[in-house]
């Protein structure tokens, strides 16, 4: 095999995706260019990388938001290609943009690509446009109140008020009448300007108990595009996911289903050239109707899941992508998966209200099953701040059904102890022993029907494994 001449790539992210990108690279015999701020000098994704620049900034909007100080590091230290990670720049057609004029390769699809799926309105319209089924509601975003009622009456409440440029579960909010329409179509607005510069919004049917169903794209800049399944991701609190597995329980052994759903994401992802990895998400239906939600152009944080079901590292497929490489994908058919695996998001948040809990780790260990994978940024010393999000993890199981994977992360989520931060381990290990959740029978309603926050054992602080680790420190240093 030729490998090709060793890139400069630039990792501009933080947190546990730094560090597997960081390790993509490796893999790949490039050079891993890692960044850090004043606020985390040591960050763990570092000792992954083999060189390190400085953001200078003391929050977000000077540091990993700050183009123009990025395309100076660029420029300044010969950066071949940049990796965007997740959030932060990921989904910014203007970034990709800029780089390309400098002749630097942005690890991501093309910026038009991005442009049309990164807006909700014209991403929906698109859709339409490639007879790919929508939820029901306003087509492009809403101009006023009154259309809003319009569009409400029309395809009937409970609908959802929804942010075209939303993210990361931001910007929504159901309602069941049209005084909730008027109550929140301002707050909605408001909102939406402050997180995300765009105050339109869309009117949609709010779809009941539905599973959140999303398939998972590579495609190269060769014209060749391949699925790799799908994920179920329908555990949410706050509209954000916390457990996504793969395959979906919901569509099960229903063969056709899965070909129609994965077909239908090809098909969407086609329409507008898309060359890289991304993720079609959909919103299912009791009636396994499904409909289109969004593409999300870039990697996604579960990720994992799909790798371990299909044994292709994404990561290292994007980039190989991205420097017009060979993905060694011979085609769709060659793409197989076996297995079940389950993902569980590690957040620094109270349990119990499931808000963020910012702090300081004191310490970490872990005893797990044999195969865990745990992506992490996990380090004595780590502050959670306000500023990031609150997820400093993901442990990922696999196992040869779902039964043994669900057994495996049980077994993981005991086996991780974190000291000094207020994390949701505890509702994890509830969620994972739920009746409704082993048999598959789940939606994204899951956490308000079954409330799992409310049967936290509080009796149990220190499981017995590391009562035992801990007596056996005690014992080395004499106590
Ligand atoms: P995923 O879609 O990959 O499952 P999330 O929705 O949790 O995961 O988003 C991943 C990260 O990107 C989170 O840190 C989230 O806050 C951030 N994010 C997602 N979309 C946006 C957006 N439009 N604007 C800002 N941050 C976003
Ligand atoms: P984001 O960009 O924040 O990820 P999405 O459109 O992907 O926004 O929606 C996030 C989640 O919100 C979905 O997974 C689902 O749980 C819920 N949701 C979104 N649209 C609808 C809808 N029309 N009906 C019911 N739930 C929805
Ligand atoms: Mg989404």
């Amino acid at each position: 095999m030729k490998l090709s001449k060793k890139k400069r790539i630039l990792i501009i992210n933080r947190g546990e995706i730094a560090s597997r990108i960081a390790k993509a690279v490796r893999e790949l015999e490039h050079i891993a260019v890692g960044v850090w701020t004043d606020n985390e000098i040591n960050a763990p994704h570092l000792q992954f990388c083999h060189e390190w620049l400085k953001l200078e900034g003391s929050n977000n909007a000077e540091t990993y938001l700050n183009i123009s100080q990025i395309l100076n590091l660029v420029k300044k230290e010969k950066i071949d290609a940049v990796h965007p990670g997740y959030g932060f720049l990921a989904e910014n057609a203007e970034f990709a943009e800029e780089l390309e004029k400098i002749g630097t390769i942005f690890i991501g699809p093309n910026p038009t690509a991005i442009r049309m799926m990164g807006d909700k309105a014209i991403s929906k319209k698109k859709a339409l446009e490639s007879k790919v089924p929508v939820v029901p509601g306003s087509v492009g975003a809403v101009d006023d109140l009154e259309e809003a009622f319009r569009v409400s009456e029309e395809v009937g409440y409970p609908i959802l008020l929804k942010a075209v440029a939303g993210g990361g579960g931001k910007g929504m909010r159901a309602c069941f009448n049209k005084e909730d329409v008027e109550k929140n179509f301002d707050v909605v607005q408001r909102e939406s300007l402050a997180a995300f510069g765009n105050k339109d919004l869309l009117v949609e049917k709010l779809i009941l108990n539905p599973r959140h169903i999303e398939i998972q794209v590579l495609g190269d800049k060769k014209g060749n595009l391949y699925h790799f399944f799908e994920r179920e991701c329908s555990i949410q609190r706050r509209h954000q996911k916390i457990v996504e597995e793969a395959p979906s329980p919901f569509i099960g052994e229903d063969e056709k289903l899965r070909e129609k759903i994965c077909e239908t994401a090809i098909r969407l992802a086609k329409e507008v050239n898309y060359d890289s990895a991304g993720t079609v998400e959909f919103i299912m239906g009791e009636d396994k109707s499904f409909y289109f939600l969004e593409m999300n152009t870039r990697i996604q944080v579960e990720h994992p899941v799909t790798e371990e079901i299909t044994g292709i590292d994404l990561i290292v497929c994007m980039i190989q992508s991205a420097l017009e490489e060979d993905l060694g994908i011979p085609n769709q058919e060659w793409i197989r998966r076996s297995g079940h695996a389950i993902e569980c998001r590690i957040c620094a948040e109270d349990p119990v209200t499931m808000l963020p809990a910012p702090g300081k780790l004191t310490g970490f260990d872990t005893c797990f099953p044999q195969g865990t994978r745990f992506d992490n940024c996990l380090y004595p010393g780590l502050v959670v701040t306000p500023d990031f999000d609150p997820m400093v993890g993901k442990l990922i199981v696999e196992g040869i059904n779902r039964d043994v994977a669900m057994r495996k992360m049980r077994a993981a989520l005991e086996g991780l102890l974190i000291e000094g931060l207020k994390t949701n381990v505890p509702l994890l290990k509830v969620i994972l022993r739920n009746e409704a959740f082993s048999k598959g029978n789940y939606s994204t309603n899951f956490i308000e029907k079954e409330k799992p926050q409310n049967q936290i054992d509080k009796d149990i602080n220190i499981q017995d494994i590391f009562k035992k680790l801990a007596i056996i420190e005690a014992r080395k240093i004499g106590l």
